[in-house]
């Protein structure tokens, strides 16, 4: 089910050109109601639940209706970001509290390249780019 944003919470990115939802969104779903300063998913039945808006929102003012194949109906699941690693808390509907902390990547922007591993690969090969020549061994890039 859709993201939503809790309107308390918005403040329009303080009014920058763009905000974080929707430089983030990868469908370009939310837009910002520029007299409200409150932002919203304008297509909610396009929205395919990546979390990236309710990641990125720095008032933690966009949840997710998420389906109960991964969290209980009732439920919610809330990510906090910090410098180093990102936190879930999961509530389950009877009040249980679950939180899971796991460290996020630290490349710095525009530092990844793609293409390091592909020195000395044949890119027209049919194998996959980290599958290894004798079409078994698969590694890690
Ligand atoms: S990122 Fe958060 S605070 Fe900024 S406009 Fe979107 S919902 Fe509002
Ligand atoms: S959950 Fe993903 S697809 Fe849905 S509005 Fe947020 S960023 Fe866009």
């Amino acid at each position: 089910m859709p993201s939503f944003v809790i309107t308390e919470k918005c403040d329009g990115c303080k009014g920058g050109d763009k905000t974080a939802c929707m430089y983030i969104c990868p469908n370009d779903l939310m837009v910002l109601d520029a007299n409200e300063m409150k932002a919203y998913n304008q297509e909610p039945d396009a929205c395919w639940e990546c979390y990236s808006c309710v990641k990125i929102c720095p008032q933690g003012a966009i949840e997710v209706r998420g389906y109960s194949d991964f969290v209980p109906l009732g439920g919610s699941v809330v990510p906090m970001r910090s410098s180093d690693s990102i936190m879930w808390t999961i509530k389950f509907r009877n009040g249980t509290l679950k939180r899971f902390k796991f460290p996020i990547r630290t490349t710095a922007e525009g530092a990844a390249n793609e293409y390091l591993d592909a020195k000395g690969k044949d890119l027209d090969s049919e194998l996959l780019f980290t599958e290894e020549a004798d079409g078994v061994t698969l590694r890690t890039p």
